[in-house]
């Protein structure tokens, strides 16, 4: 390790110490303290841990989400400009918002440093926050998972989906169901739902041509099913 970065670690490590309240998830402070660079804030450090762990932030905004379910009414609507690509956030539509200290990506309560329980008894959300660290760090993941592309990897134990053979360096991220019929066949599913499509267990890592070989069907699937009688809300 260079003098440049022990030095930088040192006083990183200082301040994470000064700043860590009593209580503080441990699993985190673990994290931290592992990383090459020290986080030197306690919002940092539970920042870094959900960008490291993004299935587990997946998994987590999901069960926050349906602990809110759709606010009455809601139907997932593509608007101007809407893409079918992105991921439905009711919550983040102002009719709907929740108002301060309430998360945008699930509607629960965010408490200190973004965290999504209050393990320090505030009694209340913190006004200031509108979303969850681990949610920004699932909203990430449905919206770029190319990004987390060897992590995916490794959980599949480097084998394609597809081929059952090893995953190659230019291996690719796939939605088993393609995003546009999510928006065809799926789109009244209940909301919690819906958000499934863009995280783990509709993602996989597969080699390319096999990539390139589903995205041909599937491109052969959209033009074959549009119907002349029903206009499809994209191209
Ligand atoms: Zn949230």
């Amino acid at each position: 390790m260079s003098n440049w970065r022990a030095d930088k670690n040192a006083k990183a490590l200082e301040r994470l110490l000064r700043s860590l309240p009593a209580v503080f998830p441990a699993a985190v402070r673990v994290h931290a303290l592992a990383r090459p660079l020290i986080p030197p804030m306690p919002r940092r450090a539970v920042e870094s841990y959900w960008r490291h762990h993004p299935a587990r932030a997946d998994k987590i905004a999901r069960a926050l989400a349906r602990r809110s379910g759709a606010p009455d009414g809601w139907t997932w609507q593509l608007g101007d400009g809407g893409s079918f690509r992105v991921p439905p956030l009711p919550f983040r539509d102002p009719a709907h918002a929740k108002g301060p200290g309430h998360c945008c990506v699930c509607g629960q309560p965010v408490y200190r440093f973004g965290w999504h329980c209050d393990l320090w008894g505030d009694g209340a959300p913190n006004k200031r926050a509108s979303w969850h660290s681990a949610c920004v760090a699932a909203w990430k993941l449905w919206n770029a998972p190319s990004e987390h592309v060897m992590h995916l990897k490794r959980m599949q134990q480097h084998r394609c989906r597809v081929t059952g053979g090893r995953l190659w360096k230019t291996a690719e991220i796939d939605h088993r169901v393609p995003l546009f019929r999510v928006w065809r066949n799926h789109r009244a599913e209940p909301w919690p739902v819906l958000l499934g499509y863009w995280g783990l267990p509709n993602l996989q890592v597969i080699n390319r041509p096999a990539h390139v070989e589903k995205c041909a069907q599937e491109a052969g699937e959209r033009t074959m099913q549009i119907a002349p009688a029903t206009p499809e809300p994209f191209g």
